[in-house]
This record gives C-alpha cells, sequence and structure tokens, in this order.
C-alpha cells in the first residue's frame, strides 16, 4: 500500500494543451487520450451515493468506466495512469438536468407562444438551426459540468440526439421524449413535424403512444394542461389514465407536466415515473405524498422557469444570475439574451409588479410543496426546462440548484439530486449518476467545497466524459 503523500510526489499533470488561436477548441479537445486509463488523484469526492465524501480519494476511468472511486488506501493507482492532481479540489459526478427541450432556444423565438418575434425570427428557421445545430448547447452543458440531460418534450428529431452522446464526446449523456401528448391542441408545429400531439379521444391516445413508443423513446410525455374546472375534466382523467396504462404496455416511463393538485393525482395514479413540474397553484396535501411516494414517482421542483418569463415581460434579461457562468453560452444565443433589453412593448410598471407579487407567492408554494416532498422522502430530480425564455441550456443548472438549496434542501442533497436521481428520471441510473465502480467515467473537478454551499459547483474546472478531460475555459466560448 502507498501512502498518499508519497505519491503525489510524483504526479503528473496531464491536461489538453490550449488549441492555437483558430483552431476549432472542442474538435481539438476531443481527440482521444493518450492513455486508456486516467486517475483523478488528491480530491474529496462526493460520490452521489450520498455517502460522507471521502477526503484525499483517488477516481480511476478505465476506457471511459470507473474503475475505482474511493480513499487512496482503497483504489491504487494504475502504473499505466494518467495522472491528474486535483489536490485541495472536490471531484462530483457529471451533473444531469432532468428536464430540457433542445426544440427551443432560451430567448423568446423559440416560444412564440409567450412573446411573438416571428417577423424577426421566422419559427420555422430558428427550429431549423436548432435541429441541424445542437451542438452549441451540448458544448454549454459540458461547460457547465453537465454531462447528462433528459429532453423531456419535442419535435421528433430530439430523439436523434441520443446518437450525438454516443458518436462523440463532445456532447452530454441524451434521453428523449420526442413529441408530447397534449390536453391541448397548441399550433406551435411546423408544416412537417409535430411537437404537440393533441389527444382528445382515446384513440388519439392510443395512436400517440404507439408512435411515441415505436420509436423506442426514453419517456411518454404528457402535458397535462386542462384543470378540475375544465368542461370535460373526467374525460381527460381517463385519456390521462389510459396513456399511463399504454406507457406501462409499452414498456416506456410516464412524464407528466401536472403542475394543479388534482392533475398531480390523476399522474402519480395514473402511474406517472416522473412529474417534470412542482405542484404550484396549491399545497400538496398527505393524499399525494402517500400516493407519489407508494408510486415511487420522481419530483423534479423546476424552480426558475417563470423567473425567465417574467424577466422576458419586463424586458430585463437578469444577467447577474448566470455571473460567469455566462460564458458557457454561446455567443448568439448570449446576444439575444441581452437584446431581451431592448425589445418594443413590454409589460407596464403595474402589471411587473402584480407579475412580481404572483410569482412572489408561486415561488413560495413551490419551495413549501419541495420541504413536504422531500421529508415525505419522494425521490427529487433537478431539472431546469431550459431552453425557455432566459433559461439558458447549461448553466441554468446553478440558478437551478441554488433555488433547491434556498428552498430548504441541503448542498448534499441537492447534489444527489442533481446526479444520481436525475440519473435515475432519465432511466439511466444503471450507468450514470453515480461514481461507483462499472458506471461511465463522467465527473466534474471543483476548486470550492459545494457541500458547504451549492454555489460552490459554478467553480467547475475540468470535466471528465466518459474518461475524456476537458478544460472548462476551453469550453467557453469568448
Ligand atoms: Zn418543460
Amino acid at each position: 500500500m502507498r501512502a498518499p503523500n508519497m505519491l503525489l510526489i510524483f504526479l503528473v499533470i496531464v491536461l489538453p494543451a490550449r488549441p492555437a488561436a483558430g483552431q476549432d477548441r472542442v474538435a481539438g479537445l476531443a481527440e482521444r487520450a493518450e492513455s486508456q486509463v486516467l486517475a483523478i488523484v488528491g480530491a474529496t469526492l462526493v460520490d452521489g451515493t450520498g455517502r460522507p465524501p471521502v477526503e484525499e480519494s483517488v477516481v480511476v476511468i478505465r476506457n471511459g468506466l470507473v474503475e475505482c472511486a474511493d480513499s487512496a488506501v482503497q483504489c491504487a493507482i494504475p502504473a499505466e495512469a494518467r495522472l491528474v492532481d486535483a489536490r485541495e479540489s472536490w471531484v462530483i459526478p457529471g451533473l444531469i438536468d432532468a428536464h430540457v427541450h433542445y426544440s427551443q432556444t432560451g430567448f423568446a423565438d423559440g416560444r412564440p407562444d409567450a412573446l411573438d418575434l416571428r417577423e424577426r425570427f421566422p419559427y420555422d428557421s430558428t427550429v431549423a438551426v436548432n435541429r441541424l445545430d445542437p451542438g452549441r448547447y451540448h458544448r454549454a452543458y459540458l461547460c457547465s459540468g453537465v454531462t447528462g440531460v433528459f429532453d423531456v418534450g419535442g419535435f421528433p428529431w430530439t430523439w436523434g440526439l441520443r446518437d450525438d452522446a454516443r458518436r462523440t464526446a463532445e456532447a452530454p449523456h441524451v434521453a428523449a421524449a420526442g413529441p408530447l401528448l397534449s390536453t391541448a391542441d397548441h399550433w406551435l408545429n411546423l408544416p412537417g413535424e409535430r411537437q404537440f400531439l393533441h389527444i382528445p379521444t382515446d384513440s388519439a391516445v392510443s395512436a400517440a403512444a404507439r408512435y411515441v413508443a415505436l420509436n423506442r423513446s426514453d419517456g411518454l410525455k404528457v402535458w397535462f394542461l386542462h384543470g378540475e374546472s375544465s368542461e370535460d375534466a373526467a374525460g381527460w382523467e381517463g385519456r390521462v389514465t389510459l396513456a399511463g396504462e399504454l406507457a406501462d404496455r409499452w414498456e416506456v416511463p410516464l412524464l407528466v407536466h401536472a403542475t394543479a393538485l388534482w392533475q398531480a393525482k390523476v399522474a402519480v395514479r395514473a402511474g406517472a415515473d416522473v412529474l417534470v413540474h412542482s405542484v404550484y397553484e396549491g399545497p400538496v396535501d398527505d393524499e399525494f405524498l402517500a400516493l407519489a411516494r407508494e408510486a415511487g414517482t420522481i419530483y423534479t421542483p423546476t424552480l426558475t422557469v417563470h423567473a425567465g418569463y417574467a424577466q422576458l415581460a419586463a424586458r430585463s434579461f437578469d444577467a447577474d444570475a448566470y455571473g460567469d457562468a455566462l460564458a458557457c453560452v454561446d455567443t448568439k444565443t448570449r446576444a439575444k439574451a441581452f437584446l431581451t433589453d431592448s425589445l418594443p412593448g413590454g409589460a407596464t410598471p403595474e402589471q411587473i409588479e402584480r407579475r412580481r407579487v404572483a410569482g412572489e407567492r408561486r415561488s413560495a408554494i413551490m419551495a413549501e410543496n419541495l420541504r413536504r416532498v422531500k421529508a415525505a422522502g419522494i425521490p427529487i430530480a433537478m431539472g431546469t426546462d431550459a431552453g425557455n425564455p432566459l433559461t439558458l441550456a447549461g448553466p441554468s443548472v446553478y440558478v437551478e440548484m441554488e433555488a433547491m438549496q434556498a428552498a430548504g434542501m441541503s448542498p448534499m442533497e441537492v447534489l444527489e439530486s442533481a446526479t444520481r436521481t436525475s440519473a435515475a428520471a432519465m432511466g439511466r441510473l444503471d450507468d450514470l449518476g453515480t461514481l461507483e465502480p462499472g458506471k461511465v467515467g463522467d465527473l466534474v473537478v471543483l476548486s470550492a467545497d459545494p457541500t458547504v454551499d451549492i454555489r460552490n459547483v459554478r467553480t467547475v474546472a475540468l470535466i471528465v466524459r466518459a474518461g475524456r478531460v476537458l478544460r472548462r475555459e476551453d469550453l467557453e466560448w469568448r
């Protein structure tokens, strides 16, 4: 057994060389590592399983998979390993955002139903650009320490994003639910593609569920918008229940957007594996908590997406919420976000104030419901709803995790949500979400302690994606 101190003397820091100016930086970083064995040595390890942090740890990744992640006593460093000195650092599993949308842009151009800018940004070309160039979002995720994402609703091409992650290390692992079954006949589709499959009848539910399942979807997503007071509440309850039965039959996880308590109960009774939003139209009750706990439903609070809509209405982009992490966002997406302040129109001061008060009330309900869900022992995933206006793919995870902490979760609980439970939400707990032998070697090296304050997750120094080392600074857009 080698003493850790002796060992550290022989550490060699091997990081990718800074590419020459003009070189495609990400492509340069994607070249295969010289060695197939990587050892990250000396960090405090938070492995995502919920066990206490391990100081002076060793993480060995062989051929992209974790071989050992533990104390230097438990994990010997293979002689052939390429070493990364991670003393005075923290290692966490790669983050997973369990609620994203690659069909949206992080600006109003992807949601003309919220603010119609189609004269300036035609919707068909906006979506075409997203389909043809998802790489900038992939890179923003990796830059932010996010190595897995679950796209829970969009155009059929989002299913193809799963292949990007298999082909290249330049993308996070992607799960995708494809077009969503919607209780509303939403117009936001394209001549040749739909992202919303309207389900006004049982046969429409069957046809939509069959279509989604036959595409080997990672989820059957239901956008449950009609409330208890709608004319046909019983009918919607029946159709969402049918969607659950079909999801079961096709062995596809059922994901439900349900923000009213009534809807959330229908969803959980229908067998929802994941609720992608908080219940926020009122407090959760004991019956809901018992149903969700019994069903093993994962609750994704998605606390911060509404703030982006409020900023859009007020014509005031809150860049400070992102801080330095905005550098992870590509220059075009960033420029559009900053365009917010100069857009014509906008709410009156009275409307902005009313919206602020309503937003605060909703946030208070979501925070209280999150505390109750947590106390009931219901698993909680971390999801941002990235792609919605001013909820930017990548760094929005920091804003969301900080809101979860502010609502009463401990930093360790937030970390577990953003890694292990989010991996479970995307159906990938077998190979992602924790640093345990046999899992994919996805991790983040931080330069400050995330267990004392979740804000320290912003201090990403290195990202390891299936054993490939990427430097944060090389993934930023300058
Ligand atoms: Zn969403």
